[in-house]
C-alpha cells in the first residue's frame, strides 16, 4: 500500500492533527548529548518521587499482577467516596486523567460539534476534539488568564464541552471563584463544562473556586478531574479521576474499557491517599520553590507569571527553543512554549532546592553569553 491509499484510509480530520510533543525524558538527554546527570524540569513530575508508602504497598501487590486488575476499581472508588463525601458512583477512574478527557470526547462528541477552551492551555483538548472530528475553539487569554465572557460569547448550539484548566497549564494562573460562580450562572444547561483540577493540590489563593460543592449540590454538567500523576508523584502508573453527577458518570463508564486502569496504579493510588506526610512535604517543597524561583527572576530583571501550580513560565525575552537547547546542553531540560503561542516563555517544573539552583546557574550562563540569540 503507497502513501496515497494510506492517506485515504485515514479519517480527513485526523490528516491535520500535531501529535502532542512530550518533555524529553532524561534517558534520551543523556545518551544524545553523552551527558551524565540530567536534570529534567519539563513535564511538572513530582520532585520528591513516589510516596514511599505507594511504593511499598506496589510491591507487595506485584506478585498478582498476573490477575487482571479489578475493572470497577472498587477499593480506590471506596476511599475517593470517603474522602469527598460523595457516591462511590460519583467517580470514573482512568488511565490518567487524560483517558477521562478522551472519554468525554469520546462519549459526547458527534462529527461538527464544537468544543471551547482558552489559548495557551493544555494541548490534550484540541489533540482529542480533533480527533473527534469536532471543532476546537480557543479563545484569546487575558493576561495569561482564561477569558470566562470571552468564552460564554462563543458558545452555540452546537457546543457540547467547555474545557477550564484550573490552575491553567502552561501559564499557572487560575479563574476565581466570584468569576466561575458568574459564568456557571450562564453557561447553558446542555452542554458540559469539565474543571481539570490537575494542580489544585499547590493553590494558596484563597479566592480559588470550590466546586466540588456544585456537584455535591447535584450539578448535572460538570466534571472536575483530578489526577496522581502531579501531587502524589506517580505519573508513570498512569491514574486519574473525574468527579461528577451519577447521570454524567453512567455515560463515561459506557465509553471506557473495561480494565482501564492497571492493578499497581490502583494499589499505589490508594496508599498514596493515605500518606498525608508525603503530600503536605511536596506542598512545602512546591511552594518554596516558587518563591525561590520568583526572587531568581526578579534578580535577574525576568518578567514572570505568578503561578498556583508547579511550574512557573518565564520570558526570557529571545527564542525559547533555542534557550531551552542551550539549557539542554547544560544538564536541565525545561518546556519551550512555542507550542502554545509563547514564543519567548519557558515553563520550568518546581524541582527540588538543589535542582532549581542548577537551572538558575545554567539560565545564567546562558542569558549572559548570549546562547539561544
Ligand atoms: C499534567 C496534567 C494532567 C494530568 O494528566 P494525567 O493523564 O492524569 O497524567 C491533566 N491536565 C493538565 C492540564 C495537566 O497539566
Amino acid at each position: 500500500m503507497g502513501i496515497t491509499e494510506m492517506k485515504k484510509l485515514f479519517k480527513d480530520y485526523i490528516q491535520d492533527v500535531i501529535p502532542y510533543e512530550p518533555g524529553k525524558p532524561i534517558e534520551d538527554v543523556e545518551r544524545e548529548l553523552g551527558l551524565l546527570h540530567v536534570t529534567k524540569l519539563a513535564s511538572n513530575e513530582n520532585p520528591l518521587g513516589p510516596s514511599r508508602k505507594a511504593l511499598r504497598a506496589m510491591r507487595l501487590a506485584l506478585r498478582k499482577v498476573h490477575f487482571y486488575p479489578d475493572g470497577k476499581c472498587f477499593e480506590l472508588r471506596k476511599r475517593l467516596a470517603h474522602e469527598f463525601s460523595l457516591g462511590e458512583d460519583q467517580f470514573v477512574i482512568g488511565n490518567g486523567s487524560n483517558e477521562i478527557i478522551e472519554l468525554l470526547a469520546r462519549g459526547f462528541l458527534n462529527e461538527g460539534d464544537k468544543v471551547i477552551s482558552s489559548d495557551s492551555s493544555f494541548l490534550v483538548y484540541p489533540l482529542i476534539t480533533k480527533v473527534c472530528g469536532a471543532t476546537y475553539v480557543s479563545v484569546p487569554m487575558k493576561d495569561f488568564r482564561y477569558d470566562l465572557r470571552g468564552i460564554l460569547d462563543q458558545i452555540d448550539e452546537r457546543t457540547k464541552l467547555i474545557f477550564i484548566a484550573n490552575p491553567n497549564n502552561p501559564t499557572g494562573t487560575y479563574v476565581r471563584a466570584t468569576e466561575v460562580e458568574d459564568f456557571l450562572s450562564k453557561v447553558p444547561k446542555d452542554m458540559i463544562v469539565c474543571f481539570d483540577e490537575a494542580y489544585i493540590d499547590f493553590v494558596e489563593a484563597s479566592d480559588f473556586p470550590y466546586l466540588l460543592f456544585h456537584v455535591k449540590a447535584g450539578k448535572p454538567n460538570i466534571i472536575l478531574l483530578r489526577t496522581f500523576s502531579k501531587s502524589y508523584g506517580l505519573a508513570g502508573l498512569r491514574i486519574g479521576y473525574g468527579m461528577a453527577s451519577r447521570e454524567l458518570i453512567q455515560y463515561l463508564e459506557k465509553a471506557r474499557q473495561p480494565f482501564n486502569v492497571n492493578r499497581l496504579a490502583q494499589i499505589g493510588a490508594c496508599a498514596a491517599l493515605d500518606d498525608r506526610l508525603f503530600l503536605w512535604r511536596t506542598k512545602h517543597v512546591i511552594s518554596r520553590g516558587r518563591q525561590y524561583l520568583y526572587r531568581k527572576f526578579t534578580k535577574l530583571g525576568l518578567s514572570f507569571v505568578p503561578s498556583e501550580a508547579n511550574f512557573v513560565l518565564v520570558d526570557v525575552r529571545r527564542d525559547s527553543r533555542l534557550v531551552t537547547d542551550a539549557l539542554m546542553k547544560r544538564g536541565v531540560i525545561v518546556r519551550p512554549m512555542n507550542a502554545y503561542g509563547l514564543d519567548r516563555y519557558i515553563r520550568v517544573t518546581i524541582g527540588t532546592r538543589f535542582e532549581l539552583m542548577r537551572f538558575i546557574h545554567a539560565l545564567k550562563k546562558v542569558l549572559r553569553k548570549g546562547e539561544g540569540k
